[in-house]
């Protein structure tokens, strides 16, 4: 069973007692009744949906019911850390567990692609 530490309860606690809830760190515009169609659905539903790592946020219903953010790879998912909401987005450093390997994994067949098709030539 995946365990998510909830940087509140200062604790690992089984994935059942968390809650997906979105993207992290998305900044609401201000001035909302005003804003475009367009603005107001980039806002509400267009999203990054990377693969490799993503800032989210979840929360600890079965738990202390708080909202905290969360760094996860996708690829794996592993949570690489939990923040407290109102942090700042975590920065992660490069190395094996950065967006990196998952960019280059996914350029990889792309370019193989490319190489097929001239060596067909
Ligand atoms: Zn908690």
């Amino acid at each position: 069973m995946l365990l998510i530490n909830c940087p509140y309860c200062e604790e690992e606690r089984p994935e059942l007692e968390f809650r997906h809830a979105g993207e992290a760190h998305i900044a609401r515009p201000s001035g909302m009744a005003e804003i475009s169609g367009e603005a107001f659905e980039t806002f509400f539903f267009i999203r990054e949906n990377p693969k490799g790592l993503v800032w989210e946020r979840w929360r600890h219903v079965h738990g202390c019911a708080r909202f905290f953010n969360a760094v996860r790879d996708t690829v794996t998912d592993k949570f690489v850390t939990t923040y407290k909401a109102g942090e700042p987005r975590y920065a992660v450093q490069a190395g094996p567990r950065s967006a990196e390997p998952a960019k280059v994994a996914a350029k990889t067949p792309r370019k193989r692609t490319v190489k097929n098709r001239e060596s067909q030539k």
